[in-house]
């Protein structure tokens, strides 16, 4: 049994701990939280310690899932845990994901663990669907849209403008802008062509409604280079209709083969997800399965989606995979 530990119990947290119990390879040891581990209350009966608890338990350990914020804790955790454990994370800044590779790395030399960094389905899977597309076409252009799905970003952005009790926040792919691709147009698609935004928003009594609506439409960087519908609901509404944290998406590359070029070929990869968390959180535990397989093997460094071979994420042997899945 691979011995898995859960760092961090949010949404992704709760996820991982259900993937692994529903996993016929592996054991959940413990989750580690920075609060008071008495304050938790989890889905199971696995047993929470407190974070600094996990560096005693390093024997104990084959693969800590780190579930900690992109913005505020994996800069720092994941480095700090690779030191010592073989880690897994989700982390999902773009822009910064060279410098958290590099420290990552580093850290995991001293120890010789492995860590495998951005897991998910963007980054994650969508990212080896960009890569086999381009491999594979290389005359051609990608196309990546997300949703029908709740952007916390967004939802988070809406709840600071005052006046606002909670909010909701959809990305939509814009439906024309998905035929197009299909039928092989080609087409080069401004932001406000790709996705709409739409909010459900729930504010105090006596606010401007038509204030609210302007700060939300108007935000730079967030809302302004989009299509952005608001519509204003009771907090009954918001919790009986948006409670979920549905996602997903397309990745689409629409390429040109033969001696000129000239013939179409279109790959379409799309997820329809219920649960964003859940969903990711089955991703960390089929990559945390290579990670161990890795160690075993003496790899050692951090790695991403793209240095993973796709047999070590299937719980069944490669003999097994290449009789029934070849
Ligand atoms: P949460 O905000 O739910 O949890 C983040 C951390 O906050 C937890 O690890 C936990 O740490 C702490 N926390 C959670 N709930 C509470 C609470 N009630 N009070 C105080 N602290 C709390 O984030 P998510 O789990 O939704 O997402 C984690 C990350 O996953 C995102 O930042 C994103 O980067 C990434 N992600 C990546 C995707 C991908 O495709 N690559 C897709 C989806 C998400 P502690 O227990 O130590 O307090």
């Amino acid at each position: 049994m691979i011995k898995i530990g859960i760092v961090g119990y949010g949404n992704l947290g709760k996820g991982v701990e259900s993937a692994v119990i529903n996993s016929k390879d592996m054991e959940l040891i413990g989750i580690f939280t920075r609060r008071n581990p008495r304050d938790l209350v989890v889905q199971s009966d696995t047993k929470v310690y407190a974070l600094d608890d996990a560096f005693n338990m390093k024997d104990e350990i084959d693969v800590m899932v780190m579930c900690g914020g992109s913005a505020n804790d994996l800069l720092d955790q994941t480095p700090a845990f690779a030191k010592h454990f073989n880690v897994i994370d989700s982390f999902d800044t773009h822009a910064r994901i060279p410098e958290h590779f590099a420290n990552v790395d580093a850290a995991s030399q001293i120890e010789k663990t492995v860590s495998i960094i951005s897991v998910g389905w963007d980054p994650g899977l969508f990212s080896v669907q960009r890569l086999y597309g381009q491999a594979v076409l290389p005359y051609g252009n990608d196309y990546t849209f997300w949703g029908k799905g709740v952007s916390q970003g967004h939802s988070d952005a809406i709840r600071r403008i005052e006046g606002v009790v909670d909010a909701r926040q959809y990305t939509i792919p814009v439906e024309a802008a998905l035929a197009s691709v299909r039928n092989n147009e080609d087409p080069v698609l401004d932001t406000r062509q790709k996705h709409t935004r739409e909010c459900y928003v729930v504010i105090e009594d006596g606010a401007d409604a038509k204030q609210i609506e302007d700060a939300i439409v108007n935000m730079p960087n967030y809302f302004a280079d989009y299509d952005t519908t608001v519509h204003f609901i009771s907090m009954e509404e918001l919790q009986r209709d948006h409670a979920g944290i549905p996602h997903g998406g397309v990745v689409f590359r629409s390429g040109k083969t033969g001696m000129n070029l000239d013939t179409h070929q279109l790959i379409e990869y799309k997820l329809e997800l219920d649960s964003n968390p859940e969903f990711t959180a089955s991703v960390l535990v089929a990559y945390a399965r290579a990670a161990y397989r890795l160690h075993k093997d003496g790899v050692y460094g951090c790695k991403t989606v793209f240095d993973i071979a796709p047999g070590l994420l299937h719980e069944q042997d490669g003999e097994t995979l290449r009789k029934h899945l070849l």
